[in-house]
């Protein structure tokens, strides 16, 4: 069975959606059959939609999206106020279902690597579990290097020696943008450091979609 290709981050909102989307669109280009799950929403559910048109309708929104909680918390927080309860083996049957009936599987967490999603589990213990590649998306400004190293030393060091990282550039940058890739690629390697630009233009798009392909090739070559 494929591995799971799991899109994690250093903070919520920091472009898990976007960069999980991105390589569900170059996936379904290529000709695969693929399921881009967000198992767990909690406030909006714009995530699990924003997958949903990305695929084309080959799952649908409650088949990417089992859970969704009203209050815009920490999954397992939101759950909570609703008495309801999500288990890990709830979340890891979803994922290995599709994982049997699909070429290619992406699951985006919710919040950062550690944001309780239910009970008793996160973003790290999936991917423990699940044997999964991590990508790790981070906003591309000062601190970024200490983030994504802290995220990596968080994760069991298996999924840590094969995550991605992707560097997602800010609409305002600061100096440290043009050297937090570097700065990275001389712990991890360069070949394992993305940067997608800021999306504003169509030259940007076409730039990001090949930062896209290399990043699948990188998972695709570990
Ligand atoms: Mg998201």
């Amino acid at each position: 069975m494929k591995r799971v290709i799991f899109v994690t981050g250093s903070d919520t909102g920091v472009g898990k959606t976007v960069v999980t989307t991105m390589l569900t669109q170059h996936l379904c280009a290529l000709g695969h059959r693929v399921a881009a799950l967000k198992p767990l929403c909690s406030g909006g559910r714009e995530d699990a939609v924003a997958l949903h048109a990305a695929l084309g309708g080959a799952l649908s929104l409650d088949e990417i999206n089992p859970w969704h909680f009203y209050a815009p918390l920490a999954p397992a927080l939101a759950a909570r106020k609703e008495h309801r309860r999500v288990l890990p083996a709830e979340v890891l049957a979803q994922v290995r279902q599709a994982q049997a009936r699909f070429d290619a599987v992406l699951v985006e967490g919710a919040g950062g690597l550690l944001s309780p999603l239910g009970v008793g589990f996160n973003a790290r213990i999936l991917i423990a579990r699940l044997r999964a590649t991590p990508v790790v998306v981070c906003p591309n400004r000062l601190g970024a290097v200490n983030q994504v190293l802290l995220v990596l030393a968080a994760l069991p060091l298996a999924a840590a020696r094969r995550a991605q990282i992707v560097l997602v550039t800010q609409k305002h940058s600061d100096a440290s943008a043009r050297s937090n890739a570097a700065l990275l690629a001389e712990h991890l390697g360069r070949e394992r450091v993305h940067r997608l630009p800021w999306l504003c233009n169509a030259a940007q798009t076409a730039l990001a979609r090949r930062v896209v392909a290399g990043l699948l090739r990188r998972i695709q070559a570990g």
